[in-house]
C-alpha cells in the first residue's frame, strides 16, 4: 500500500528545504564556537516558559549577528524553530493538566473512539509523520504525540480530544469481513453533500474536492482522504484486479489491520 500526504503538504522534503535547507530537523551537536552561549540558549529539554523566551531572543540577535550560510547560522536557525515549537507546547501544557509535559498529572496511554493511543518518546532525529486528525506534521523532535497500537492512527496531543475515526479493530469487529461489493457507491447526493467522515461540506460547487474511496464507496473530503492507495479486496475476489486504488485513511487503516490479523479470506 501506497501512502500518500495530506494536500495542505506537497511533500515532505518541501517542507525540511523550506526550513533549512536539504538538512533534516536533528538534535545536532552545538557548534563549537557557541559553546559558550549554550546555557541561554536553553538546550535543556526541561526549560521553562521564560528560559525558553529569553533564549529565542538570544538566538534571533546571533542569527542576525552570524555570517550568511555559515555551520553556525544553520545550527541557530534550526535551534530557532525548535526553541519555537518547544514554547508552544509549553504554553498548551500549562492549559491541559493531562499534558504529558506535566510529569505528575501528564497522561501517556488513552483510549479515544476504541484507539489505544500509546504516548511516543520524543526522537533525537524526526521522522516524517503527519497527524491523521489535522493532518498538519507532527514535529516529533519536540511535540507529544500518540500512536494507535492496533491501527497505527497517529495524532498530536492536541488533536487527541477532538479525535472523529473510530479505530480500524473497533470497525472490524463489527464488520466481521472485508467489503466484497466493488466499490459500493451510491452517490454523493445520498451523503447530502458532506465528507463521510468529518462532515465537511462538499458543496455542489466544490464537487472536484469530493474524494471517492474505492475500497467503501464513500466520498471524503481531502483532510479525510489523502489519495493512498491500496489492494481492493472486492476487485481481487472477482476481477483477480491487484491494481492499487485510491481509498481514505479510515480505509486504508482497516484494510492494514484486516490483513495484519488475517480477516476475511
Ligand atoms: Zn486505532
Ligand atoms: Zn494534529
Ligand atoms: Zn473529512
Amino acid at each position: 500500500m501506497n501512502e500518500q500526504y495530506p494536500d495542505n503538504i506537497s511533500s515532505p522534503t518541501s517542507v525540511i528545504s523550506m526550513c533549512y535547507s536539504s538538512e533534516t530537523f536533528s538534535d545536532d551537536q552545538i557548534p563549537s564556537t557557541l559553546v559558550a552561549e549554550e546555557l541561554q540558549l536553553a538546550l535543556n529539554k526541561e526549560a521553562t516558559e521564560t528560559e525558553l523566551n529569553k533564549a529565542i531572543v538570544r538566538c534571533k540577535e546571533l542569527v542576525l549577528n552570524s555570517e550568511q550560510c555559515s555551520v553556525e547560522r544553520k545550527w541557530l536557525v534550526r535551534h530557532l524553530i525548535e526553541l519555537r515549537l518547544r514554547l508552544q507546547e509549553c504554553k498548551e501544557a500549562l492549559l491541559d493538566p493531562q499534558h504529558p509535559r506535566n510529569k505528575s498529572s501528564g497522561v501517556s496511554r488513552r483510549v479515544v473512539k476504541g484507539h489505544h493511543l500509546n504516548l511516543q518518546p520524543l526522537l533525537r532525529t524526526s521522522t516524517t509523520k503527519y497527524c491523521d486528525h489535522c493532518t498538519g506534521i507532527i514535529w516529533n523532535v519536540v511535540q507529544a504525540w500518540y500512536e494507535c497500537e492496533d491501527c497505527g492512527y497517529c495524532c498530536h496531543h492536541k488533536c487527541i480530544s477532538s479525535i472523529i475515526r473510530e479505530c480500524a479493530h473497533v470497525v472490524a469487529s463489527e464488520k466481521g469481513c472485508y467489503e466484497l461489493n466493488i466499490c459500493p457507491e451510491e452517490g454523493l447526493s445520498r451523503q447530502r453533500y458532506l465528507c463521510a467522515e468529518c462532515k465537511t461540506s462538499l458543496s455542489i460547487s466544490n464537487v472536484g474536492e469530493a474524494r471517492r474511496c474505492d475500497y467503501n464507496g464513500l466520498y471524503y473530503c481531502s483532510a479525510c482522504h489523502w489519495s493512498s492507495l491500496a489492494v481492493i479486496p472486492a476487485r481481487v475476489v472477482h476481477n483477480w484486479d491487484f491494481t492499487p486504488y485510491p481509498v481514505c485513511q479510515a480505509s486504508l487503516q482497516q484494510l492494514k489491520f484486516s490483513s495484519r490479523i488475517g480477516l476475511g479470506t
